[in-house]
């Protein structure tokens, strides 16, 4: 595995590539890599001929009162990583050399941008827009990976890619989640103490709401509230956010569509117990299928034993943690894109 730092010599080995015949995967990230990145990196390997990862921690993309400098950054633990599970190269950039002289084009997918994680992190999505196209015309993949954890950005990539026309499919993932079930995230690391087992309360709400799904509720407004009960519940969580959307246009919903996709999203803040300090954004969310009157909740994958990010297609009894564990038939966890690779 190749580690490259400037955006010609990236070009160049993609390019090469290319004119041998090969197909690109690219999986775009901030570093800091986890069970959920590499569950992308393995799908890729698994669907490419070379597989590219980007680590760039995008200024562009954080508010001013952010964590752009405290956030996690390792290249050589996350090289490591990245090389057992295949990859081939790691375009790892600085800020300059991504940004050389001051920035004037902005991407900005309009609509799907505003509210849950837009309302919260004004410009988040216009940075995030932003460095993803000047991403794919770096590493000119034939395939990019994101995670359906983020889910408003992967709304926001496949609309930006669809209207600029960028000539790559945009794969959709699953979240991958640590065996207790908290959704696999970099900012994870800054939960000290009780906060990590506080931060459950975002999982604990979505399977309450999934659990009134199976039950037959529809209403948003009484999901919505479902799942800020568990955060509301729990002290050192600050709820940001609970709501029902549709899936590609992140429009609100009242209840969930007769036939088509939602998401039921949560956002909060977890803090750290005194006398630590600092807090941690956290986000997770469940999908809702509907397809002629039945109703599929998908909560993604739990990664089998420590970075280990194997599905557990249609059986995550198994690893449902015991505090979770509440009786009822588990809701089906399938990897949905799987089965329809482009849908996302
Ligand atoms: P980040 O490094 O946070 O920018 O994330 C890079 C990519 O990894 C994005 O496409 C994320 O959606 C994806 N990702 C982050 N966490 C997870 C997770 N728990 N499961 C699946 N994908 C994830």
């Amino acid at each position: 595995m190749e580690i490259l730092t400037t955006v010609t010599e990236t070009r160049e080995r993609v390019f090469g590539w290319r004119r041998q015949g090969l197909s690109v995967g690219f999986v775009p990230t901030m570093g800091a890599l986890h069970a959920g990145h590499l569950s992308l990196l393995r799908r890729a390997r698994q669907e490419c001929d070379r597989v590219v990862a980007s680590i760039f921690v995008n200024p562009l993309q954080f508010g001013q009162n952010e964590d752009f400098d405290s956030y996690p950054r390792n290249l050589e633990a996350d090289a490591a990583l990245a090389q057992g599970v295949g990859c081939d190269l790691i375009f790892a950039p600085s800020v300059e050399e991504m940004y050389p002289e001051e920035i004037r084009t902005v991407v900005s997918v309009s609509g799907l941008s505003e509210g849950l994680c837009g309302s919260s992190r004004p410009g988040h999505f216009d940075g995030v827009a932003t460095v993803v196209a000047k991403l794919f015309n770096i590493v000119t993949a034939d395939r990019a990976y994101f995670g359906r954890k983020d889910a408003q950005q992967l709304a926001v990539i496949k609309k930006m890619a669809r209207d600029l026309d960028f000539p790559v499919t945009v794969v959709g993932c699953p979240t991958v989640r640590e065996a207790d079930g908290l959704a696999c995230s970099s900012r994870n690391a800054y939960l000290e103490g009780e906060a990590r087992s506080a931060a459950l309360c975002l999982y604990r709400g979505l399977r309450a709401a999934s659990r009134l799904v199976s039950e037959g509720e529809r209403r948003a407004d009484v999901l919505e509230r479902a799942v800020m009960a568990e955060v509301q519940a729990e002290p050192l969580a600050t709820l940001d956010y609970a709501e029902l959307r549709d899936w590609a246009t992140m429009a609100k919903l009242d209840r969930l569509p007769e036939d088509g996709e939602a998401i039921l999203a949560v956002a909060a803040y977890i803090s750290n117990p005194p006398p630590a300090s600092g807090k941690a954004r956290l986000i997770d969310n469940v999908f809702i299928a509907v397809e002629q009157g039945k109703v599929t909740v998908d909560e993604g994958v739990v990664a089998a034993g420590g970075e280990s990010a194997a599905a557990l297609d249609g059986d995550s009894a198994a690893a449902t943690p015991p505090g979770l564990r509440d009786g009822r038939k588990p809701v089906a966890v399938r990897d949905r894109e799987r089965r329809t690779p482009d849908k996302g």
